[in-house]
């Protein structure tokens, strides 16, 4: 009833036409046509290893030696065959040997095993024995998994990633990479006596295993073999291995990482100087305190301290000194640092510290007193004894504001008015505060304006030979005319104008002008222009004077600048070099207000000064105060000896001048000879002189 190959003859009812069968036949035909259905080879063999029945995969699967089965024939002999045509490449050399092991197999049945074949398939072999002694093969193509096996083991061993295989169930290492074995000490024979606890610690095992059904990715610690700990992000998957249920884990050393992006992270939110938080990590803590406003209604108190004098001591004695003294400076701000509080250097000698109202807080007053008086005290660097003040500017949250902007804003504007009372103050914000704010603002804008408007004019006031009354300078004296404030004067927006740095646009402006109107005066009239600190410090003095005698054509030596004691103060290089170089362009250097600094004659001595000009305190007494006569006598004697020329400044009268005339003074200036008055006004004849140049008191 079996046909050569095995196979059945067409199941009844699919071919009505076809020979009648029995029942059972159609059973038996139904069986073979639904064997033929499976993926699955499947050989039936009877117990003397005979061929009965084969299926149509298992055909495919053994294609090449399809030919020869047989019913009846015996597997051992198409096996020998097969053999001898080279079909089984596992057993060229060994072809005995294969045989029967193949053979042993066939008769213990039971136990998989895989078998390769001449073309590179590979196929899974498993064999059951039946009751009746016949036994049923089952064969599996294997040949796609087995090359996926092959990338896996390649991705696996050569990973530069360390990767860990262990038993789901018993947590016995099953395999660590190269990278692995490497990266962590441990011989793969050791690996081999590990369980994953053993490496990663008993919980992150255990939590591995809990999570087993999905991916994960987590961080944790991995001890090495010379018992360092190192820091890993961790990438956990379920898979079989072997058959067995398993984890892989690839681990990331991360501890370098970690390390510097802690440093970082600390670096980005403290000040490397002090170590204390910085801006950035105050305004976190700021924005954290006020967004807990709701929860804590009692609020808290944002002040800020800012050191009186500290650019002097960072100039006068260097900044490594400077450095100390910040550091002092922190390390007392903390000693008082309130409970739960915060102190923070916000850049520069300026600090922040909150103080949040509880129950033990004190109040922003006693605190701030505190702070005051505790920074005030002498600081011993390097043996030497230094003072420095502080001011305070107080903005209680959420009375003055509740946002970080609001409050910083007003507790700064509450330090500027501390600031502006002198040394060693303390000021709570109030609102009229933040009134003269807004009038700073709009007048920094409306002096924005005016440059470009044309509301500033300078004016000339000359300064005259007081034995001949021949207008021997022009001083240039700048006017703001606005058309809603009016006369604004220079006493007003200069020092405005220096605060906010538009200085330097309009003192360039002032020299452009000058220069060039002092291009229409006779030639033994010079002009002399006002310069600010702030220019000094902020423009490049040098640059614009000579472009400004580049583009007139004005000689250096029309051109005289006045300087203020407040420049000479800085003690820097940087001015003293300018102040010499001008001088050896020819230009004349004037020191303006002369007595009413620290008038200090060294002053005189160190810079190229060519004429000093008395302050008009002295100059407006001079006929009745003889303290005002004993100091103009000593400057002009002064400037007789050390060859420079003297002005006296604010002369209003007759008296005023035939005194300063006595004293021999050169030169003066005043509403006496003439107020400031635009270029197209100036009278640049002589002036008349009541005496005619002769001792008059
Ligand atoms: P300063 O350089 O000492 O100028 C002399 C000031 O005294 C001028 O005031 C002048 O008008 C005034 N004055 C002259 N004679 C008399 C007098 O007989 N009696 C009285 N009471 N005052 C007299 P002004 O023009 O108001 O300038 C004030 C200050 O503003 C100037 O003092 C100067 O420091 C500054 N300034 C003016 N223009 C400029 C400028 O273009 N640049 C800079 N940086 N400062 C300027
Ligand atoms: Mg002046
Ligand atoms: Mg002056």
């Amino acid at each position: 009833m079996f046909k050569r190959d095995g196979r059945m003859p067409q199941a009844a009812g699919s071919d009505p036409s076809g020979p009648k069968l029995s029942a059972f036949d159609q059973t038996n035909a139904r069986l073979r046509a639904a064997m033929d259905e499976l993926p699955e080879g499947i050989v039936l063999l009877d117990p003397e290893g005979r061929y009965i029945h084969w299926n149509k995969s298992y055909a495919d699967i053994y294609r090449r030696s399809a030919d020869l089965f047989e019913v009846g024939t015996k597997m051992v002999d198409t096996l020998r065959i097969g053999i001898a045509r080279g079909d089984y490449p596992e057993a060229i050399g060994r072809e005995e040997e294969w045989l029967a092991d193949r053979m042993k197999r066939l008769a213990t049945a039971g136990e998989r095993h895989e078998q390769q074949l001449s073309d590179g398939r590979w196929i899974m072999i498993e064999e059951r024995r039946m009751a009746d002694g016949c036994t049923i093969g089952i064969r599996v193509d294997i040949s796609e998994m087995k090359a996926r096996e092959a990338s896996f083991r390649l991705l696996f061993e050569s990973n530069p990633v360390p990767m860990f295989v262990y038993d789901r169930e018993t947590l016995k290492l099953l395999a660590a990479n190269e990278t692995a074995r490497s990266h962590y000490g441990y011989s793969a024979a050791r690996i081999a006596t590990m369980s994953y606890p053993d490496i990663a610690g008993p919980h992150a095992a255990r939590k591995n295993l809990e999570l087993h059904a999905a991916d994960q990715s987590g961080a944790g610690k991995h001890l090495r073999a010379d018992g360092t700990i190192i820091d890993v992000a961790t990438f956990s998957r379920a898979f079989v291995h072997e058959g067995r249920p398993a984890v892989i884990v690839s681990a990331i050393d991360t501890t370098e990482r970690n390390r510097s992006e802690a440093q970082i992270a600390f670096l980005a939110r403290h000040d490397p100087l002090t170590n204390l938080p910085n801006r950035t990590f105050f305004r976190e803590r700021l924005e954290h305190l006020c967004a807990d406003l709701a929860l804590h209604p009692e609020g808290f108190d944002l002040m800020l301290v800012d050191l009186d004098g500290f650019k002097e001591i960072n100039d006068t004695l260097g900044h490594a000194m400077g450095d100390y003294l910040l550091q002092n400076v922190a390390s007392r701000l903390q000693e008082l640092a309130p409970m739960a509080g915060l102190v923070a250097r916000l850049g520069g000698d300026e600090f922040a510290i909150v103080n949040p109202r509880h129950a033990k807080s004190e109040s922003a007053a006693l605190l701030g007193h505190k702070i005051v008086t505790l920074l005030q005290e002498p600081y011993v660097i390097d043996g030497q004894q230094i003072r420095v003040g502080a001011s305070l500017g107080i903005a209680r949250a959420p009375t003055d504001g509740e946002s970080p902007d609001v409050l910083m804003r007003r507790a700064d504007l509450a330090l500027y008015e501390s600031k502006a009372q002198g040394s060693g103050k303390l000021t709570f914000f109030v609102p009229e505060l933040d009134a003269a704010l807004q009038a700073r603002r709009q007048l920094e804008a409306d002096l924005r304006d005016a440059i470009g408007n044309g509301e500033l004019q300078v004016n000339y006031q000359p300064i005259v030979d007081l034995k001949t009354g021949q207008p021997r300078v022009m001083e240039a004296l700048l006017r703001w005319n606005h058309p809603v404030r009016g006369n604004v004067p220079p006493s007003t927006f200069i020092p405005f104008a220096e605060e906010v740095g538009l200085i330097c646009e309009i003192g360039a402006y002032v020299l452009q002008q000058a220069c060039t109107d002092a291009m229409s005066w006779p030639a033994d009239v010079a002009v002399a222009v006002n310069l600010s600190p702030v220019q000094f410090r902020r423009a490049n003095v040098l640059a614009i004077v000579m472009s400004a005698l580049a583009s007139t054509g004005l000689p250096a030596a029309r051109l005289e600048v006045e300087i203020t004691e407040a420049l000479l103060m800085d003690r820097s290089d940087q001015t003293l070099a300018t102040l010499h170089a001008l001088r050896r362009l020819g230009v004349g250097i004037s020191m303006d207000d002369f007595g009413t600094g620290y008038s200090s004659l060294s002053y005189l001595r160190s810079f190229p000064f060519t004429k000093i000009k008395i302050d008009r305190s002295f100059v407006q007494s001079i006929s009745t105060n003889p303290e005002s006569q004993a100091i103009v006598q000593a400057i002009v004697g002064l400037g007789q000896s050390l060859g420079m020329a003297v002005t006296a400044e604010g002369i209003e009268t007759a008296d005023d001048l035939s005194y300063l005339q006595g004293t021999g003074c050169p030169q003066g200036q005043g509403y006496f000879f003439a107020r400031p008055a635009p270029a197209a006004a100036l009278d640049l004849g002589d002036h008349e002189l009541p005496n005619d140049g002769r001792f008059a008191a």
